[in-house]
């Protein structure tokens, strides 16, 4: 039996490597590639792609499974063993549902859908785009035909990014939030302009020496991460100890000091994964919801707190003092911390930033399940915009077709970056309560005993265990949208009052 894990395992490091490799290959494309390389490159990827999947999907994988069956029975569940074999099976059972032509031709739709969406959001135009949603949107219907045993058609597409959770949970937990979110952000939201010395100018080179140095103290380790521009930062890797972040800079912006602590917590949880995984499917966050809470947290939780500004905001001043020398650190604190309504989701605010999210998860099972027509899309995005966020939307470039999701079918995904800054919350909380001395540590600079014990709780389980299993082991119950509401209501109440 040992004989034959080995050679699932064996089987699996190959198509790991083969994985790994695309990513790296795509790091390579947005960090370093010139221009004129797209071609062969998507070439590669597909070749890749390929591979991998052939060599997963194949009978040869399914059989190991199947005759590994008695040694999983025999294992304790969460040994690294059981829980490969466990979390394989899933994922090949999965893979095997779905025919290759559908996958195909739901690959091509994403590469077509972009240039489209491209030009119909340059041009502002709704109408130039239907054609190409409504053909994304019958893919994933096909897709979601491939599946069976579900509630909700909007359950088996987040089953992709958040294994095993319902999407009447989602709701329930979303419905709550926004319950209480609505009226405190009428209530507290600014209409006011930001403050003059947001604009800068920040030269980039100091910002960037800013943002290693910030990241640096936070667990970036530079003999296994590495920092690089893109246009749309992400973090990505090639195994646990080999972590490529992403950022960009700009003059009149200082926003790049939180999209590198963003970055970093994702690196941060990969860097982290037990490296008994490494190689294994296993050896990666546990789904997109918790990867966000890492981001979240390291971002917004540690990075717009006033004890870590207490310890940074002197050499922050000394960086840059022609536009900060003058700015008391108070002044600072509330201007990163504004809640302020605006139309494009990416550039929103900690806590506006949800009731983007939310409309979204709304439309896409109205969509998905046939209650909205694509016809009515843009109508039912700019009421319930206006509704939850008071704003009136001006055309669609700031509506309906802000986002590429859409254009290649990103359906189910939006939901788990608001499931992520619920997840932060309770993990924070249950950190705190272990750790309550973690503020007077963050004034001291210091943020390794916080590291660590993300480390060893979230971090090194990878994906042995489902989203839910994994959230109940580090914080002890389910995803709860209460503490987040709480801490939103402090640090805003605090922020209007004070
Ligand atoms: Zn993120």
């Amino acid at each position: 039996m040992e004989q034959r894990y080995a050679e699932l395992k064996a089987r699996l490091a190959q198509i790991f490597d083969l994985r790994r490799t695309q990513e790296l290959l795509f790091w390579d494309q947005t960090v370093m590639m010139p221009p004129a390389g797209a071609a062969v490159r998507s070439a590669q990827l597909s070749t890749l792609d390929q591979i991998a999947h052939g060599l997963f999907v194949s009978d040869e994988t399914g059989g190991l499974l199947e005759e590994l069956r008695p040694y999983e029975e025999s294992l304790p569940y969460e040994s690294d063993e059981a829980s490969l074999i466990r979390v394989t099976r899933r994922d090949w059972e999965k893979a095997r549902r779905v025919p290759a032509d559908l996958a195909a031709e739901m690959v091509r739709a994403v590469s077509e859908g972009q240039e489209i969406w491209a030009k119909a959001r340059e041009e502002a135009n709704y109408e130039l785009f239907r054609p190409h949603l409504q053909h994304a949107l019958e893919l994933k219907l096909r897709y979601v035909d491939c599946f069976e045993d579900y509630d909700d058609p909007y359950d088996v597409l987040l089953d992709d990014f958040e294994r095993g959770m319902k999407t009447a949970e989602v709701r329930a937990v979303l419905d709550d939030l926004k319950a209480e979110l609505v009226p405190l952000i009428a209530e507290v939201g600014s209409s006011e302009p930001d403050e003059p010395f947001m604009s800068g100018p920040f030269p980039v080179g100091a910002q960037h020496d800013l943002s290693l140095h910030l990241i640096e103290r936070l667990g970036y380790d530079p003999r296994c991460f590495r920092l690089d521009l893109t246009a749309h930062p992400f973090a990505a890797h090639s195994g646990t100890q080999d972590i490529r972040l992403t950022t960009r800079y700009v003059e009149n912006d200082l926003s790049s000091l939180f999209t590198a602590m963003h970055e970093c917590g994702h690196g941060l949880y990969e860097h982290g994964v037990s490296q008994a995984l490494e190689r294994t499917p296993l050896a990666t966050g546990v789904s997109y919801a918790l990867h966000e809470s890492q981001s979240r947290l390291w971002e917004n939780i540690v990075g717009r707190s006033r004890p870590f500004w207490n310890h940074f905001y002197p050499r922050l001043q000394k960086t840059f003092p022609d536009v900060l020398g003058n700015v008391d650190q108070e002044r600072w604190y509330r201007a990163i911390n504004r809640v302020k309504p605006s139309y494009i989701r990416v550039d929103a605010d900690e806590a506006t930033y949800n009731l983007h999210v939310i409309l979204r998860f709304e439309l896409e099972q109205e969509m998905l399940s046939g209650r909205l027509a694509l016809t009515d899309l843009r109508e039912a995005w700019n009421a319930r915009f206006e509704e939850y966020l008071g704003l009136p939307v001006p055309n669609d470039s700031l509506g309906v077709l802000q986002d590429v999701h859409w254009a290649g079918a990103g359906f189910g995904y939006f939901s788990t970056y608001t499931l992520g800054n619920i997840m932060s919350v309770q993990i924070w909380e249950k950190a705190l309560s272990e750790l309550p001395d973690l503020p007077e540590q963050f004034e001291a600079g210091e943020f390794g005993q916080l590291h660590e014990w993300l480390r060893t709780r979230l971090y090194a389980l990878g994906r042995k265990f489902t989203p839910k299993e994994t959230l109940e082991r580090v914080v002890g119950g389910p995803i709860d949208a209460a503490p987040y509401v709480r801490y939103l209501k402090d640090k805003l109440g605090a922020l209007t009052t004070a």
